[in-house]
């Protein structure tokens, strides 16, 4: 069927992929079509939905906001949803984490730590423009963001417009320190201002995932060189990775960091980037030019605030960490399952997270033709479970049952099965 409404879809080729969902109706871990059929959310909706659709609790929230106080400007003026919500979060990050810039999604929240950074050293009158990132790496799909992120299919046509950056080459292995040579080498010329990296886990690049050893390693490195450290966790945020934060894993810590995704619970779009007091106190001065001159027209906005903090009350309630370490659990058995199956190739686990690496001759990519035959086959098996090329991954919201994720894994053997007796 062609796509006859007036929607132009997000990476979306709207003339060959036309079989678009029509979805009516959520609540928990289901989606259901216009014709009442369900699936199940395996990815979370855009690994937004942490808690399950349509929570009752967050629905509350944002409906007495509402009825309170709908939405003020944020440039001199504040409100009590905004100050709870910037409380809270600096009280759940490690202790110098306190300083809290609100924007609107993942995009504008590395844009802004992007913004903190250059401009830190600006204020503070050093030449330090360099910035460096992990290849592979995801951070947006906006200018500043996209610079930084993986050159290529997604983004050809705009790469004339990007700024220079410096890319370290993805660690292989938990054994492989190339990129921390390379790191040595780049950050030794002295004129680096940042560092940024998606902490533990790349999302996009295919749920990709180095040590918390390796990445220690960088970051003392970066300390090394007074480099600001940037901990892009929009994906990995919201105990994806089996803790509340990735840097929760970690002993050294970033100087900035950007959070979105499951900050609402996913139900409205909110993008923070929570920074240090020296970071902070750079941007004070009797100079008002040094100030931050940044700001979305919804930044603050009390009805996504209302979201987040009802998000954080659930991370509040122990059931919610049960069913995370269920998850955690039921995949770690599956991991060790499913590896033994001739179709895959690897397989990886961080916390809520699992991928699995299909087998395939031609060379692994976001437009090989297995991506689209494994949407398919779980489109119609009722689980919608978007794949990264030939990596199939679930992340599912945590209320998500022992049994539907036991549906899940069988379906994804059965899918293996499948394309094993057609290869
Ligand atoms: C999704 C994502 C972003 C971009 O967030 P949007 O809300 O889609 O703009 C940035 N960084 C990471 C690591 C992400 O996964």
């Amino acid at each position: 069927m062609n796509n006859t409404d007036n929607i132009w879809h997000p990476f979306t080729q709207l003339k060959t992929d036309t079989n678009t969902l029509m979805i009516t109706k959520t609540k928990g871990v289901v989606l259901y079509d216009d014709h009442g059929k369900e699936y199940i959310d395996a990815n979370s909706s855009w690994w937004v939905n942490v808690h399950g659709h349509s929570h009752p609790h967050i629905g509350k929230a944002i409906s007495e906001q509402f009825n309170t106080l709908d939405h003020v400007i944020f440039a001199g003026v504040k409100h009590p949803k905004a100050i709870e919500l910037s409380k809270r979060i600096s009280a759940i990050l490690p202790e110098k984490l306190d300083k809290v810039f609100f924007s609107d999604d993942g995009s504008t929240s590395v844009e802004v730590a992007l913004k903190m950074a250059i401009q830190y050293h600006h204020n503070n009158n050093s030449d330090k423009k360099r910035i460096v990132a992990l290849s592979g790496a995801y951070h947006g799909d906006t200018f500043g963001a996209m610079s930084l992120g993986e050159r290529g299919y997604f983004n050809e046509p705009f790469e004339p417009y990007f700024f220079d950056i410096e890319c370290l080459d993805f660690p292989q292995d938990n054994l492989d320190n190339h990129f921390l040579d390379q790191a040595k080498e780049i950050f030794a010329k002295g004129d680096v201002c940042a560092l940024i990296v998606e902490p533990l886990v790349q999302g996009s690049s295919g749920m990709r995932m180095y040590s918390v050893q390796q990445l220690e390693s960088l970051m003392k490195l970066a300390k090394k060189h007074d480099i600001l450290i940037i901990f892009d966790e929009v994906m990995t945020g919201w105990g994806r990775t089996g803790k509340l934060f990735a840097l929760d894993h970690l002993d050294v810590h970033p100087d900035i960091i950007c959070l979105s995704k499951g900050l609402t619970g996913g139900t409205l779009p909110l993008g923070l980037t929570v920074a240090t007091e020296k970071i902070y106190n750079a941007f004070l001065s009797d100079d008002k030019k040094k100030a931050l001159l940044h700001g979305h027209s919804f930044t603050g906005n009390a009805l996504a605030c209302a979201a987040a903090c009802a998000s954080l009350d659930l991370f509040e309630q122990k059931d919610t960490w049960i069913n995370i370490e269920n998850i955690v659990k039921e995949h770690s058995n599956f991991r060790e399952f499913i590896s033994k199956h001739p179709m895959v190739s690897r397989t990886r686990q961080t916390g809520t997270i699992i991928a699995i690496e299909i087998k395939i001759e031609q060379q692994t990519g976001y437009f090989v033709g297995i991506r689209d035959l494994a949407y398919d086959f779980f489109i119609e098996n009722g689980i919608l479970l978007r794949p990264l090329g030939n990596i199939i991954f679930i992340n599912p919201p945590y209320c998500i049952s022992s049994d539907q994720l036991q549906f899940i894994y069988s379906k994804i053997e059965l899918f293996l099965n499948k394309i094993s007796k057609d290869a």
